[in-house]
């Protein structure tokens, strides 16, 4: 546990494609059906670590448009001065020394920000600033972007949409050729185990309230403008992708833990860039949604790391993920874990812990809010 870490968890402690199958059968002990490797190589990927350049999506999909850069406000405001405006609560300098790091005590949650870093904690969960902090006479600036597009909506509770209107589209990533990551322990590939988790996960949102399609219920390729199109077409009132992670390098078998996507907001670098080109003046149809995504992420983030104890590897925001970036409705990108970590990749590989990821995600769209910095704080360790 690092140092920053570890006084995240005592402050907080203190502190207190598409088918249109409808499914609707229970998936709960069903063992995964083995699946054979196609000959083709993948062509089209969703994965953040590997795989080749997205290109841009075709005119079918929704467009980005450039905001011009005068309309991009570049400003820095005193943390102090904000929270005043804002009746956020009090600040507090918690370390010292070149690199100093406060708290900010809000109603509904606390804040840690530390001076030149860009991973910041929110009730002990981590995200990512679009901008490092900066200190002017002892006191921490915070860029204008940060406060509008990060702090401001943590600052809320998630309102999930009306009870008559909850369209959930479920995206299994990847599918047929395009096979998504292998796991180190049986070989057996993404593609399965986000199908997997997406049949799991849809009965329990389904007997909650929600409408649920998915949009691939086999092991079918599934191109990913066609992913964002089925989701637009049947007004979808949230979009969540699943997929599994692993390490840029295979050789890394320690790289361990979940994190979460969202859209970068215009304006912003991106938290992952990959290789394409992060042009900060792109404004996608997705960006309409900024605070509700960064919710949703934030929300469904929590309750994974609580009910798998799994590392949490923060919420982050990119700009090359079709699948998100072009949805009209608010929407996230999950990464449920490393398959190249021999100690994570058995977990996977096990189908009552894949449950444990489909009752994660239910969890935080079937119920208020429940981030507690207690709650967090338990799982700061990792496992
Ligand atoms: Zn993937």
């Amino acid at each position: 546990m690092s140092k920053l870490r570890f006084l995240v968890a005592v402050v907080s402690l203190v502190l207190t494609g598409c088918s249109t199958s409808h499914v609707k059968t229970t998936y709960a002990d069903q063992p995964l059906v083995p699946l054979k490797e196609p000959a083709k190589a993948s062509v089209e990927t969703e994965h953040v670590t590997e795989g080749p350049t997205i290109a841009p999506p075709p005119d079918a999909a929704p467009e980005a448009f450039h905001l011009p850069t005068n309309r991009l406000v570049n400003a820095w405001i005193p943390l102090r001065k904000w929270s005043d405006d804002h009746n956020a609560g009090p600040i507090q300098r918690i370390t010292n020394g070149t690199v100093p790091t406060f708290a900010l005590r809000a109603p509904n949650g606390l804040l840690i920000i530390r001076a030149y870093d860009q991973v910041a904690y929110w009730n002990g969960m981590e995200f990512h600033l679009g901008f490092a902090p900066q200190v002017l006479n002892g006191q921490p600036q915070l860029h204008s972007l940060d406060f509008t597009k990060n702090i401001e909506p943590l600052m809320h509770s998630l309102a999930l949409p009306e009870r008559t209107n909850r369209l959930i589209v479920i995206d299994p990533g990847h599918g047929g050729s395009n096979l998504g990551t292998k796991s180190v322990v049986d070989g057996s590939y993404e593609k399965q185990f986000a199908l997997d988790w997406a049949r799991r996960l849809a009965p329990i949102l389904e007997t909650n309230g929600w409408k649920v399609l998915l949009t691939r219920t086999s092991d079918v390729d599934i191109s990913l403008t066609n992913r964002v199109s089925f989701a637009d077409s049947n007004k979808a009132t949230l979009f969540v992708s699943l997929h599994f992670n692993a390490a840029p390098s295979p050789a890394d078998h320690e790289e361990a833990g979940i994190e979460t996507f969202c859209v970068t907001p215009t304006g912003m670098p991106s938290t992952l860039k990959r290789d394409w080109e992060d042009d900060p003046t792109l404004v996608f149809p997705n960006n309409r949604f900024d605070a509700e995504n960064l919710e949703y992420a934030m929300q469904v983030q929590h309750s994974l790391l609580k009910i798998s104890g799994a590392k949490d590897h923060g919420v982050r925001r990119a700009r090359f993920m079709t699948v998100i970036r072009g949805q009209t409705c608010p929407a996230i990108l999950v990464e449920g874990g490393y398959l190249s970590n021999p100690r994570e990749a058995r977990r996977i590989a096990d189908p009552s812990y894949r449950q444990k990821l489909a009752e994660a995600v239910a969890k935080a769209l079937i119920e208020p809010p429940t981030t507690q910095a207690a709650d967090v704080a338990k799982t700061e360790d990792g496992k």
